[in-house]
């Protein structure tokens, strides 16, 4: 999507990457071409002439005194013959010797061929021979050829530091997320261009259920559009917005659909970018980024996971001397930028409460747009939105599996939709059914089926039992959730079996009578297996933590016991990740806190043992089928239930 813009007209951006390995490829395959011609025309031309003999006819000839003069060489001895000498003698040593039999002999004392050449050997005596016979010898002062010498001492070390910097440049971009020009080009921006037009086809209508984080940002997108409307008032623009959220909820698709909706360019990148090993490198990126994004306003600046950069100066530990920085160059930039130009800040984070005050006051990013979770029709909108590019049954029931999944933000739908389509082709079907969204529900709350572990006889009659408990205290109860299905297949994520609870409509208050069923419902797992065996097993280690954690919050948030009543005592933080609690009272009250919950879940455990003592034979006659059938349907636990009201 981003590849085809990337690059555009960003003056950073031209022509500066060395065409890559094909520019110095090319390159040194010139260079070798051009050796090697070289080397064969220099080496035929002085090969073509020269006639060499061997080291002891050159002896015999200089006895001989036909030698001229002499040469001598590094590695070689270049002789000149007299004028007067006898041909016939000459050729005489020159045939005699056997080394030099193939040689070409010259026939007449042409100037050419009277030049000969042998290997120099280590001969001290050399000197006083030619003395003796009055040759005239010399040896060269070599004397390099300038041009080789200008090759050799400029353009060979040029080369290779070249050739270094070309390595250690691609080493650093690579590092640098491929980023062009690496350490050179370390304080330009990322940004991506996004062509509205042809990439983000984004609008407001594929994000669904979030309707007033839609309607803050059609505001601005209609600024974006007519700013004369709101300068005739007097109004200003909003300089930028804070999408904060539980992730997958939503945030970047929303931006994306600002870009889509207004048509003008949307520059992205996500806050971790501008922080880099470079102190100084983040804040000139921003400069760069602003820089840019004035050229092409009207636009959109879109900063993913914003608190990379926004976290909050006043940390103790030393702080972060670059991100500080770079935080302080972004503040600077939102102040100084004239929002009538229409350039727009959009902001992603999931932590809010870590950001830089100075970031949230007014001027900077004025608005705060709280992407939540989808509710029950958010998320029938948002599988409807993904349903539409899959190929559906008739009979799909979106409503039902909106109700399953509650708790799960857009990402999870999607991905689930996406998980039943895949299984639809895995069985060979051309159309996703509602079994097919089911699975892929509880494969995302419970794992996969793990079809290949078997248990033993004893450990499926204790699972049996136990799930049965869970769904005959919900359906005993008033303040529960129906029963949608009771299986003891194992999955995947380490359930042995599971009751899976559809709730009929969703619930945004909860009472402590519904509390207190809940708990209910998690203990009578453990207490159908004590009332069956009279023997406790590890299976409920899942249902206890959550029963743990629910009356927990009754004491320490929801102002439920009688102990502490309204008091507080442990607040969330990092409510749109984990949503930890934090125990905020007196150590002293840690032990109390401690023995109300005990109390709760204790009293809770007797109610579920009494419910199932007073229906023990339903429990073992539904138990029974269950271990004979693995799965029971919620209607055919109702009719199971009905039927021995009856008898
Ligand atoms: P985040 O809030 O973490 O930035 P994203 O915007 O990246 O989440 O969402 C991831 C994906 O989840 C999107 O590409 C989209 O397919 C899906 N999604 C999330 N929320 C919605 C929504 N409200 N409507 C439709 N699809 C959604
Ligand atoms: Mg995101
Ligand atoms: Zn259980």
């Amino acid at each position: 999507m981003e590849k085809d813009t990337r690059g555009g007209e960003g003056p950073n951006r031209q022509g500066r990457e060395p065409d890559g390995k094909n520019g110095f490829f090319n390159f040194l395959v010139i260079g070798i071409v051009i050796t090697f011609a070289l080397n064969i025309v220099v080496g035929g031309f002085s090969a073509n002439q020269r006639v060499e003999i061997g080291y002891g006819q050159f002896l015999s000839l200089v006895e001989a005194d036909a030698v001229k003069h002499v040469r001598i060489e590094n590695d070689q001895i270049a002789l000149t013959l007299k004028e007067d000498a006898s041909a016939g003698r000459v050729r005489e040593i020159l045939g005699a010797d056997n080394s030099a039999g193939g040689m070409q002999v010259p026939e007449n004392g042409k100037a050419g061929s009277r030049v000969f050449y042998t290997g120099r050997l280590d001969d001290p005596a050399l000197v006083e021979r030619l003395n003796s016979k009055n040759v005239a010898f010399y040896r060269p002062i070599i004397r390099s050829n300038p041009i080789m010498e200008f090759i050799s001492s400029w353009i060979f070390p040029l080369l290779i530091f070249y050739v270094v910097y070309f390595f250690i440049m691609r080493k650093f971009s690579a590092q640098m997320g491929g980023g062009m020009g690496g350490i050179l080009n370390a304080g330009k921006s990322k940004a991506k261009y996004y062509d509205m037009e042809k990439n983000t086809h984004v609008s407001f209508d594929d994000v669904a259920g979030q309707d007033e984080a839609k309607e803050s940002l059609k505001e601005m997108v209609d600024y974006l559009h007519r700013p004369e409307k709101y300068q005739e008032i007097g109004a200003k623009q909003p300089k930028g917005a804070l999408l904060v959220g539980p992730p997958g909820t939503g945030k970047t698709l929303l931006a994306k659909a600002v870009a889509g909706e207004a048509k003008v360019a949307f520059l992205s990148l996500s806050g971790s970018e501008f922080v880099e090993m470079f102190v100084g490198v983040g804040a000139s990126r921003v400069r760069d980024l602003f820089a840019q994004a004035a050229k092409h306003a009207p636009c959109i600046i879109f900063i993913d996971e914003i608190d990379a950069i926004g976290k909050s100066r006043d940390n103790q530990m030393g702080g972060n001397d670059e991100r500080e920085q770079t935080l302080n160059q972004l503040l600077a930039e939102m102040d100084g930028f004239d929002s009538s130009k229409g350039i727009l800040i959009l902001a992603a984070t999931n932590r809010p409460e870590i950001l830089d005050k100075a970031l949230l006051r007014p001027g900077r990013f004025d608005r705060r747009i709280i992407v939540e979770k989808p509710d029950l029709p958010g998320r029938e909108a948002i599988l409807l939105v993904h349903a539409k590019k899959v190929r559906l049954e008739k009979t799909v029931n979106l409503r039902e599996i909106a109700l399953a999944t509650s708790g799960a933000a857009g990402a999870d739908l999607a991905n689930m939709i996406n998980e039943a389509a895949l299984r639809a082709v895995r069985l060979g079907r051309n159309e996703v059914t509602q079994e097919d969204l089911m699975e892929a529900v509880e494969t995302v709350i419970a794992g996969k089926e793990k079809k290949d572990r078997i248990l033993s006889k004893k450990e499926k009659r204790m699972v049996a039992f136990h799930e049965v408990g869970h769904a005959l205290a919900s359906a005993l109860q008033k303040h529960s959730q129906p029963v949608h299905k009771i299986t003891i297949v194992p999955r995947t994520m380490g359930a042995l079996g599971y009751t899976m609870n559809l709730p009929e409509e969703e619930h945004y208050l909860l009472t402590k009578s519904d509390l207190l069923a809940q708990i209910t419902c998690l203990l009578a797992g453990r207490a159908a297996e004590e009332i069956e065996f009279g023997e406790m097993s590890t299976g409920a280690a899942n249902d206890i933590e959550r029963a743990t954690r629910l009356a927990r919050n009754m004491v320490t948030q929801y102002g439920m016991s009688e102990r502490f009543g309204l008091m507080s005592l442990e607040s969330l933080q990092n409510q749109y990740l984990d949503g930890r609690n934090v125990f905020t009272a007196s150590e002293a009250s840690g032990g109390d806190v401690d023995r109300e919950v005990a109390g709760i879940l204790e009293n809770c455990h007797t109610e579920a043992l009494h419910l199932l003592r007073e229906n023990r034979d339903k429990l073992s006659d539904i138990a029974a089928c269950l271990i004979e059938r693995e799965t029971i349907s919620g209607a055919e636990f109702m009719e199971f239930l009905e039927e021995q009201k009856s008898a």
